[in-house]
């Protein structure tokens, strides 16, 4: 056991200074892998997060609203340089910090990059729109101006990946944000404060308080903050949209999700066996677009029960920092006994264990919080494992006959993130995917990402959307300007149409 004196703490970055939390509390990160603490987060306050959003009203209010977009999208791209040149660093941070392995968390950081980039280009091009109206000698346009300060708080499964979806609109918009990552995996968010101020941000516009939810509601009870962008459970996002509520604050919510991938028996299975597979097993499950239940017709059934099988017993599992890795560890301990607890309810219930069905001790294995890739067969749709969301490498797979079956089955759950549809019916593509209710739908791909392209749910998936054009304007406001430029007085008591 590291002791507690010899790791690295991480302060709070607060107006562009490390800065120690008034109340001087500290808690240890693990790594999952071998469940050894590696660092010390800072516990933020309420008084700590009221000096972090101070902090940045003040940065947007003399600073950061007076900064061209040109600027900004400067100050963007090199931002996305430096996250690119620090990419192998921050990916082994991350796979430290959650378990996942480093080819995910590694790539997540170009791809990151990328999304940068996007929103960089958006920076000076906010325009606005000059809009005619029926009466003669006026003038009117609007225009979108940034919130001020918004309140960012993420998961533990794709830090950066997740901060990537909020931090670049919010900035190319103009506004300043506070940070709050999960008490999980603090860490790579922590150093990116480093690369913000290296790319040559005015300190203010980017702050980090760390700490578990009694911060995050600090930061959303606080006041001072226009809006709140919030990644996690449907649980906490309860608890946020009420609170938030209560002082009109606005929020974007991306919760998570129990999505049907459908595979129909006249879909190339070789794709649909790795789509099926990348869907559930390659972040471990961990994460909110995975395809949890795989619908599959019938006739094609059995052979993709059994291709599954046989493939989900030779994921390699491993160290997450070793390239070869192919599957890494639930992320912490509460998460590895949920998914356990989960797996022993789907046995209970009668599904049909085809695949792992267990903790994975062996070899080097033993100290870590490995789950074997599960898989059950046989699932019906209203047992918990196919309603719950398991968060974790567990896949239920449910027969179907007909296409409304499938439809209907996928459409038989409270979550709305993400539907995946395999077929070669280009017709039964588009028909499916009109009638599936969920944010995003995938056609003989799963789990591809673009940075230009709206991420988001329905139901109780979420609401708001992140990337895309789309997700710039969750970070603006509109403000309409009427000018009457005739030079007469009119009438004040005529009748106006
Ligand atoms: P969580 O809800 O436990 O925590 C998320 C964040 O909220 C953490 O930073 C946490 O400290 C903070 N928090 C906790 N209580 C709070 C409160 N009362 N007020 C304000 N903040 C509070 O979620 P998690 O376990 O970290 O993440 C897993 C969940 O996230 C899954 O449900 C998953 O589907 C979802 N997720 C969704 C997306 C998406 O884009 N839709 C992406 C990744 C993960």
């Amino acid at each position: 056991m590291n002791a507690p004196g010899n790791l690295k703490t991480y302060q709070l970055y607060i107006d562009g200074r490390w800065v120690t939390p008034e109340a001087g509390e500290t808690f240890p990160t693990y790594n999952p892998y071998n469940r050894q603490p590696w660092a010390l987060i800072a516990q933020a306050g309420p008084s700590d997060v009221a000096a972090a959003v101070a902090a940045a009203r003040r940065c947007f209010e003399t600073t950061w609203r007076h900064v061209s977009g040109l600027e900004r999208g400067r100050l963007l791209l090199r931002l996305a340089e430096l996250l690119e040149e620090n990419a192998e660093r921050f990916g082994r941070l991350e796979s430290t910090d959650n378990g996942k392995v480093i080819r995910e968390t590694r790539s997540q950081m170009p791809f990151s990059a990328r999304i940068y980039r996007f929103y960089a280009g958006f920076a000076d091009k906010i325009f606005g729109q000059v809009i005619p109206l029926d009466q003669r000698n006026v003038f009117d346009y609007a225009s979108y101006e940034p919130l001020g300060v918004v309140g960012l708080i993420t998961a533990w499964n794709s830090p950066m990946a997740l901060l990537a979806n909020k931090l670049p609109a919010a900035l190319a918009a103009g506004n300043c944000v506070v940070v709050k990552p999960s008490e999980h995996a603090s860490v790579t968010t922590l150093e990116f404060a480093s690369l913000v101020e290296q790319a040559g941000f005015p300190p203010g516009v980017f702050n980090v308080v760390t700490g578990d939810g009694r911060t995050g509601a600090a930061l959303v009870e606080g006041g001072g903050i226009d809006k709140i962008s919030f990644t996690g459970s449907g649980h906490t996002g309860r608890k946020i949209a009420a609170a938030a509520g209560r002082n009109l604050v606005p929020v974007i919510m991306e919760l998570g999700g129990k999505s049907p991938n459908m595979v129909f028996a006249d879909a190339d299975l070789d794709k649909a066996v790795v789509g099926a597979l990348a869907g559930i097993f390659a972040a471990t499950g961990q994460t909110c677009i995975a395809g949890s239940r795989l619908l599959v017709q019938r006739p094609v059934y059995r052979e993709m029960v059994e291709r599954l099988a046989a493939r989900a017993g030779q994921i390699r599992l491993g160290n997450p920092l070793d390239m070869a890795t192919e599957m890494g560890t639930a992320a912490n301990q509460p998460q590895f006994d949920m998914i356990l607890g989960f797996i022993a309810a789907a046995k209970a219930d009668g599904a049909s264990l085809v695949a792992g069905g267990e903790a994975a001790r062996e070899g080097d294995l033993a100290d870590g919080l490995f789950v074997k890739p599960t898989i059950f067969a046989d699932v019906r749709n209203d047992m918990r494992i196919a309603q719950e969301e398991v968060f974790g490498p567990v896949l239920s797979i449910i027969p179907f006959d007909e296409e409304e079956e499938a439809v209907a089955i996928g459409n038989d759950t409270r979550y709305g993130l993400a539907s995946g549809i395999w077929t070669r019916d280009l017709n039964r593509a588009l028909r499916v995917s009109r009638a599936i209710r969920s944010g995003m739908v995938w056609v003989n791909t799963y789990r591809a990402s673009a940075a230009q392209t709206p991420f988001g749910g329905v139901k109780e998936s979420g609401y708001g959307r992140e990337r895309g054009e789309a997700g710039l304007y969750e970070f603006v406001r509109t403000k309409n300007v009427m000018i009457d430029f005739s030079d007469e007085a009119r009438d004040p008591f005529a009748v106006r149409v």
